[in-house]
């Protein structure tokens, strides 16, 4: 019987991998232009790990993790986002020097067991940033910039940055006093989810896609935490909206912005498309180190899928990355060229030249055809004659010109293109 790949996992196949390929390269342009060296952490971590750090009350950790016992009878995790890694590689590698400042980016797979119907992935991918050992709004704007950059040099449209502060140690309790007061009466009337964040969690009630949920919000009168922020946190998001300006980030507020994940504090945002919500997400924690044993260091990042974005640019209609055709397809006419054929093909290859031959028995005229196909530049035919002359037989396929060119000289006037 066939097997197929596991529900929610995809096959990324030539044709459509130049465009990963090139999404990736800009990545890697955009972020290590703003110094950020790439991180590689484990796939699997200690399910501990996403527990504490992601939090228990998400959706991530509560609904949605890989978890197994391995052989030793020891719980992990193949990890479904990138901050906790990045968090415990930077600790448990001791990074903070005095005073310093870790820069990181990273992409690879996330792996989360959404539920199908919803038609998301279980092996998502994602690109990040964290900063690690910074509090100064400065830096919020910096990697808030940063994330608008890379979509918007991939070419993304209508991208709107939301922008929130989820307040800290300080404002938060008392606001959440205040929301546990207001909503208790109407506890009933929450989801069975909203239920339980008011006892966990009761700033994550304005995350509940449920509008029954939202109304009970409106109707009990539940302040946004952002219109109750203590000074510090105040000075603070004003200072980001400064910098972002300054910087020419087009950005507005929105005040139900929570963001999914526990530890946040202070700065949250999102990028949004139309008819794709969030495509990039990213907020400030500054307790998160230390809650993974690290000392009190701040931190900030983003996070985007990189499925999502390249679905986004498709339905935009930019293309990104493309197939390269081959600078040359070798032809070989008989069988006593052979030899001489697959040393011409090696020494083009180490002379940097894209190049291939047939490997299935064609006749010359199907190479021909398959030079073609291949969107060869150039079919460099190979057999006795050519053996005779110490010459390959060289034909510009789009142009149909050919020419004698002695083996030694095959590298250059293949690289040269045309024929001047
Ligand atoms: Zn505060
Ligand atoms: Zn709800």
């Amino acid at each position: 019987m066939e097997i197929r790949r596991p529900r929610g996992t995809q096959d990324i196949l030539p044709g459509a991998v130049e465009a990963w390929q090139a999404l990736e390269a800009v990545v890697r342009d955009v972020f290590e232009r703003a110094n950020y060296e790439e991180i590689r952490t484990p796939i699997f971590e200690h399910t501990e790990l996403f527990e504490r750090g992601v939090g228990e009350t998400t959706d991530i950790v509560s609904k949605e993790m890989y978890t197994f016992l391995d052989r030793g009878g020891r719980s992990v995790t193949l990890r479904p986002e990138g901050t906790a890694g990045v968090v415990r590689a930077y600790v448990e590698n001791k990074l903070y020097g005095q005073g310093s400042l870790t820069k990181v980016y990273y992409l690879g797979p996330m792996f989360r067991y959404e539920k199908p119907q919803r038609g998301r992935l279980r092996q998502l991918h994602q690109v990040g940033v964290e900063v690690l050992g910074s509090e100064l709004p400065a830096i919020d704007a910096e990697v808030i910039e940063l994330g608008y950059s890379l979509l918007k040099k991939v070419g993304m449209r209508d991208m709107t940055v939301e922008l929130n502060s989820v307040g800290c140690s300080v404002c938060r309790p008392r606001h959440r006093e205040k929301m546990i007061q207001r909503l208790l009466p109407h506890k009933e009337e929450l989801c069975a989810d909203c239920q339980v964040r008011l006892e966990k969690n009761p700033l994550r009630l304005f995350d509940c896609k449920n509008e029954s949920c939202q109304q009970v919000l409106r109707e009990a009168n539940v302040p946004y935490i952002v219109d109750e922020l203590c000074d510090d946190c105040r000075k603070h998001l004003d200072a980001v909206e400064g910098y972002l300006r300054a910087m020419d980030v087009p950005y507005r507020l929105e005040k139900s912005l929570v963001r999914g994940l526990d530890y946040y504090t202070r700065t949250a945002w999102e990028i949004t498309v139309p008819n794709f919500s969030t495509v990039l997400g990213g907020g400030r924690y500054n307790r998160l180190v230390a809650e993974l044993g690290g000392p009190d260091v701040p931190g900030i990042g983003f996070a985007a899928g990189m499925d999502r974005v390249l679905a986004v640019l498709e339905a935009q209609g930019v293309s990104l990355g493309e197939r390269q055709p081959l600078d040359a397809f070798i032809c070989v006419a008989d069988e006593t060229a052979e030899h001489t054929a697959m040393a011409v093909l090696t020494s083009l290859r180490r002379l940097g030249v894209r190049c291939d031959r047939d490997y299935q028995g064609r006749s010359l005229k199907s190479q021909f055809k398959q030079a073609d196909r291949l969107g060869a530049k150039f079919a460099v035919v190979i057999g006795e004659s050519e053996l005779a002359k110490g010459a390959a037989t060289v034909k510009h396929l789009a142009t149909g010109e050919q020419r004698d060119v002695p083996f030694g000289q095959l590298a250059d006037r293949i690289r040269e293109g045309g024929w001047a």
